[in-house]
């Protein structure tokens, strides 16, 4: 995993600091996924305590914690700005993992507001971003989001590949509870693709996985392994299987899977015939639903209500209920479009302001009169290239440019004028700043110019050059007569290894030279 980012961006994080922010979180990162609730607090406790570190790649890791929980709560719009903002952050630092990391948030977010193509394109970035290095269970994590956004385009065999690659990786480090939710998906997809012998095969490893972690299966899971007992007509499996959530003696912690297991039942029990029993499970199913808020899963037991009504004979009540479920699924539609429409607006929204924010950086680090960076740039920026320039074992140059007699030009002329000549030459100087160089203008009328990369000979003859291009620059309808000249003192470092205040003294006395020398003229270092 990199850490190049942050050590771009911040001082030195102490490497004993950063290390134990990455225990943490891969601790957090690699939790049993039934447990994601335990990971909200001390991820939201890593993101301060790393943030006030400097280790931003830390944060951002323990903001995609969040984001996963919140996007587990139904809370989509919130997991989803978070991790729309880590992925953001991941590419302008360029760092892969929290890239991957986002991905997968957003593979799941995009899953949650029924756009499955976005939840496919992010599921792939989820996995191709992830480095050899990366913990295997991670890797297993990010190719079951892949493998769920295939299988939900419709990508059965591919799908299938990723499942199984994930679920070898969770037997092979021993990660029985992960194998229990990789086999959960695929006996669900074998389940809806109809193909029977595949869904019964994964339900049994899917129970040995479970007894392997002494984790009793869940709800949602017991309901996978009851329907596929439906499949074969094995009702009265299907009534053994359900018998814990009946009786209440299995905790059922996901929203809608109570409701979900009491519709199988109710299913199964109508094909089996027995109608009276198939009542009783779907009206407890309805309550379910009703004191829940569970809309998709009420205008289910609609349709399951219209299914009993229609076997029993009452074709009238079964028509009156098929129409009652239509209009539930319509008005549903419309809801969960207006919630989707809500999820994506607050991404949306996010983007916007980070546009906005990135506008007022930009803004913040520039100089209003001639548009090129100012001091605070060059403060925050030089040290960092000199650090480059230091990791490279390359030169580096910065130039000082001084206006010459440019107090004549304010007095003879007017400020205004002096204001334009200071335009006329913010945009030579920004001509000049050619490749990676850059132009700041420092205060006044003085210039500052760094040259990344270039030696002192290469240096000199660009300053060289911009000396006489401001020379010999059409001052005649700016000016008049008055002739406009710069002096310049060039200093190059050939291995980085100064420091700034060093470099920039440096080309200050070289300035101070070339003033004393008669001005219009580069001055380089002493040989
Ligand atoms: P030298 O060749 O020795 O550099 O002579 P100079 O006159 O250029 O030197 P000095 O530093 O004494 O004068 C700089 C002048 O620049 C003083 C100040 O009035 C003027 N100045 C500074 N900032 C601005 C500005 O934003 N606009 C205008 N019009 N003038 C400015
Ligand atoms: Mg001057
Ligand atoms: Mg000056």
């Amino acid at each position: 995993m990199t850490t190049k980012a942050a050590e771009r961006d911040h001082a030195p994080v102490d490497d004993d600091v950063r290390a134990a922010f990455a225990a943490t979180l891969i601790e957090l990162e690699t939790r049993g996924v039934t447990e994601f609730r335990t990971v909200r607090e001390p991820a939201a406790e890593v993101e301060r305590a790393a943030r006030e570190a400097g280790d931003e790649e830390a944060a951002q890791r323990a903001a995609v914690l969040r984001a996963d929980v919140l996007l587990r709560e139904g809370r989509v719009g919130e997991g989803g700005r978070i991790a729309h903002q880590a992925r953001a952050w991941a590419e302008a630092h360029d760092s892969p993992y929290v890239l991957a990391r986002a991905h997968r948030e957003l593979s799941i977010f995009y899953r949650l507001v029924g756009d499955f193509s976005d939840a496919l394109t992010h599921g792939v970035q989820a996995v191709s971003n992830l480095t050899e290095d990366v913990p295997l269970g991670i890797r297993a994590r990010h190719l079951m989001t892949l493998a769920v956004a295939l299988d939900d385009g419709g990508s059965i065999e591919e799908g299938d590949r990723r499942s199984r690659e994930a679920l070898r990786i969770a037997e092979e480090i021993g990660d029985h509870e992960l194998a229990v939710v990789v086999l959960n998906n695929m006996t669900y997809t074998a389940y809806e693709n109809g193909d029977e012998a595949a869904a019964i095969a994964l339900a049994r490893a899917m129970e040995v996985a479970s007894i392997r972690c002494a984790r009793p299966l869940a709800g949602n899971e017991l309901d996978t392994v009851a329907r596929v007992e439906m499949m074969g007509g094995r009702y009265e499996s299907v009534e053994a299987k359900l018998a814990g959530i009946l009786d209440g003696s299995i905790p059922v912690n996901e929203g809608d899977a109570a409701g979900e297991c009491l519709l199988t039942l109710a299913e199964a029990r109508r094909r089996a015939g027995r109608f009276a029993d198939a009542q009783d499970a779907l009206d407890r199913a309805i309550m379910e639903c009703e004191s829940n808020g569970l809309g998709r899963l009420r205008a289910r037991a609609r349709e399951e209500q219209a299914a009993l009504h229609a076997a029993q004979g009452d074709f009238q009540r079964a028509y009156e209920e098929h129409l009652l479920f239509h209009a539930d699924a319509t008005a549903l539609h419309s809801t969960q479009r207006e919630a989707r429409a809500r999820a994506l607006q607050a991404v949306f929204e996010a983007n916007e302001a980070r546009r906005a924010s990135e506008r007022f950086r930009e803004m913040a680090h520039r100089d209003a009169l001639t548009g090129l960076y100012n001091r605070r740039y060059v403060n925050e920026r030089l040290p960092a290239l000199l650090a480059e320039a230091a990791a490279r074992r390359g030169p580096i140059s910065v130039a000082i440019a001084d206006l010459d007699h440019f107090k004549r030009i304010n007095d003879t002329l007017s400020h205004a004028t002096g204001d334009t000549v200071l335009q006329h030459i913010g945009k030579l100087l920004q001509e000049a700043a050619t490749g990676p160089a850059i132009a700041a203008r420092m205060g006044g009328e003085e210039f500052l110019l760094i040259f990344p990369g270039l030696d002192s000979a290469a240096a000199r003859k660009r300053c060289e050059l911009l000396r006489l291009r401001i020379r010999t620059h059409a001052w005649q309808p700016v000016t008049g007569a008055l002739p406009v000249s710069t002096s310049i003192g060039v200093t190059t470092v050939i291995d980085g290894r100064a420091t700034v205040a060093a470099l920039l003294s440096q080309a200050d006395r070289n300035l101070y030279a070339a003033k004393r020398a008669g001005r219009d003229r580069v001055v380089a270092d002493p040989a």
